[in-house]
């Protein structure tokens, strides 16, 4: 009996104690070892004429034996092999795990089989589901054939054999059964053929399996059709990946059934993208975007991600570094030969492909959706719809730090045009003089539209930007202005734009002056400051901020989970120049200065109100009220 080298064994003990929940790897792994096996005597193949090219990969079950066997007619190994490759690590991808091991530490046990399934440790994760393994292997171009069988940990055996052949041949006596795992289910026909299609489905090689099917027994008659159970052999893979295949080949048809298998998906996507890129990086790659944002989106659960391949063989099923989170809900595929496929985790973080690759498909996903915006309104409207929210918060974070790339692509609802548009259709469309983009704020399209400032805003022909979304008011912020255009609160404008408005109103403040500090008196803390202005039309009163926390803000801060209500937007109460309800205010300054205060109130209560706001104390707001009355 021969040991293993000591990382080699460090591994195994890791394979075969492994917890690890995502078991069915091992088959992936095997089969991507003998598509690679097979590549290497194609090449051969192309010089040498002897070369059997009748290339495939088979898998056979006894469920008796409880034994799997995966078998390929490639290049085979030596004897000398068989010990080096599989009693020692092997240098290509274990080496990674070996390192990342080694930087964790002898503890971080648990954190370590974590580690498996994305390293993919070839071929000792066949230890995962075996307590023993044999390989029968017959180099090309060798008379004899070798068998290596371990039962893990204690070592191994290289013995000569039989083999017909060349390839390797490799048999898994399959563990008992767990509760946590049924090893057994590996040696049913629908979960193998399963496990082919969802890792190996584009594996070059045929993968062959005996299945049963029910046949209509030859002869039988049309009207009285019989049928028969029957075994045959069976290719499990498609073989050409959808990505690989020429793109005249590939309808959209076929792009929405992918990913609709792929993703789970009901609905086909709002856009199917194929693309293959040559750059600093080389892939191929399938993109699309969702028509629905799935139900977790929006919460911690959400995990974004690409599905990796190299070179046909997946790697990992959501590789996380290739979508910023502001595209987070990009699904698709990315095939690159460029990365190895025993690609760690740690190593993705830093790897300089992996970096150029996530900036080359950023770069994609931008022009596709600046060409959707473009030619395709109507979807990319519903895109925003669902995902908007995901880009908004793409512009807010990091201080703004990506807000260049990514404010063409916000839109708001415009009240001009009842719909939504860009920024840059904003601000085209402003007409000559117009300084601001002017946005409000609320809940609802609906009660943005009946706040009081809007109407004079409008009046004097406006568009504006409606803000439902907690975040689009901090969105403002961190943008400040577009194309030089500065963001401007309806609620902080001052639209008495001709000269004798504003002289007027100012002529008004002067002689209202009394009365006003006498009602901001009334009212205490409850505002900053009482002032008149000309922006009402049929309101007799607002509220506008008076410092750089708005009342939308406010809002947003309070509804925060543990928020404690203690950031207040600085409130000005305005009155209408304009309305009526000034005389009457001014008549109570002469002459009832009691029931002035309840005018106050209820003045004050129901600007909140037109904001979203509740009274602050509602009995106080309804005695004022009922009183009046
Ligand atoms: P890796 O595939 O990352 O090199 P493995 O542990 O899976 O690591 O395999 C170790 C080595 O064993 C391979 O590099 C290959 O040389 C050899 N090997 C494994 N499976 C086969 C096979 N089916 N046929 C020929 N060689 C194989």
């Amino acid at each position: 009996m021969k040991q293993f080298k000591t990382e080699s064994k460090r591994i195994l003990d890791l394979m075969i104690n492994s917890i690890y929940t995502n078991k069915e790897i091992f088959l992936r792994e095997l089969i991507s070892n003998a598509s690679d096996a097979i590549d290497k005597l194609r090449f051969i193949s192309l010089t040498d004429g002897k070369v059997n090219t009748d290339f495939k990969i088979v898998l056979s079950r006894d469920e008796e034996a409880r034994t799997l066997t995966i078998e390929d007619n490639g290049i085979g190994m030596t004897e000398e092999e068989l010990e080096k490759n599989l009693g020692t690590i092997a240098e290509s991808g274990t080496l990674a795990f070996k390192k990342a091991t080694a930087e964790k530490g002898e503890k971080a046990e648990g954190d370590e089989s974590r580690l498996i399934g994305q390293f993919g440790v070839g071929f000792y994760s066949a230890f995962m589901v075996a307590d023993k393994v044999e390989v029968y292997s017959k180099k090309y171009g060798e008379e004899k054939a070798f068998k290596w069988v371990s039962k893990g940990a204690e070592g191994y055996t290289v013995e000569e054999t039989e083999k017909a052949g060349n390839g390797t041949k490799i048999v898994l006596y399959l563990k008992p059964d767990t509760d946590d795992c049924k090893y057994s289910d590996f040696l049913k026909e629908y979960k193998l053929t399963s496990l082919v299609k969802e890792y190996s489905d584009y594996i070059r090689y045929p993968i062959e399996t005996e299945v049963t099917r029910s046949e209509r027994k030859e002869g039988s008659p049309d009207d009285k059709p019989e049928y028969e159970t029957v075994k045959k052999t069976e290719v499990l893979n498609s073989m050409v990946p959808i990505w690989k295949k020429p793109k005249k080949d590939v309808a959209d048809k076929d792009l929405n059934e992918f990913y609709k298998n792929q993703f789970h998906d009901y609905q086909d996507p709002l856009k199917s993208i194929y693309a293959k890129i040559e750059g600093s990086v080389t892939y191929d790659t399938l993109l699309f975007f969702p028509a629905r944002a799935p139900y977790d989106y929006y919460s911690k659960d959400y995990k974004k991600g690409l599905k990796l391949y190299c070179n046909g063989v997946m790697v990992m099923e959501k590789c996380e570094e290739l979508l910023p989170d502001y595209f987070g809900f990009v699904k698709g595929i990315v095939d690159s030969a460029d990365l190895s496929l025993n690609i760690s985790r740690e190593i993705l973080q830093q790897d300089r492909q992996v970096k150029a690759l996530a900036l080359s498909i950023e770069k994609k996903i931008s022009s596709e959706l600046k060409k959707m915006m473009d030619e395709d309104r109507e979807n990319y409207e519903k895109l925003f719809k669902e995902f908007g929210l995901a880009i908004k918060f793409g512009v807010y974070a990091g201080f703004g730090m990506n807000k260049d790339k990514l404010q063409d692509f916000l839109m708001f609802y415009s009240s001009k045009k009842e719909k939504l548009v860009s920024l840059k259709e904003y601000v085209d469309e402003m007409p000559e003089g117009q300084e601001f983009i002017y946005y409000a704020s609320g809940e609802s399209y609906d009660k943005i539209a009946a706040l009081p400032q809007i109407e004079k805003a409008k009046e004097k022909g406006y568009e504006i930007l409606y803000f439902k979304d907690g975040v689009d008011e901090f969105l403002a912020k961190i943008l400040t202005e577009y194309n030089g255009k500065k963001f401007k609160s309806v609620s902080e404008a001052d639209f008495t734009s001709s000269k004798e408005e504003q002289d007027e109103l100012k002529e008004k403040a002067e002689k209202y002056k009394d009365l006003l500090k006498e009602i901001k008196e009334d009212l205490g803390d409850k505002v900053k400051e009482v002032r008149l202005t000309a922006n009402l039309k049929t309101y007799p009163a607002c509220l506008a901020s008076g410092g750089d926390i708005s009342i939308e803000m406010e809002k947003v801060f309070n509804s925060m989970p543990n928020a404690d209500g203690s950031i207040k937007a600085d409130k000005v109460l305005e009155i209408s120049s304009e309305h009526r309800i000034l005389s009457r205010l001014e008549e109570l300054y002469n002459t009832d200065k009691d029931k002035l205060k309840k005018y106050a109130l209820v003045l004050y209560g129901g600007a909140r109100l037109l904001e979203g706001l509740a009274p602050e104390s509602a009995g106080e707001f309804v005695t004022a009220l009922t009183d009046i009355i």
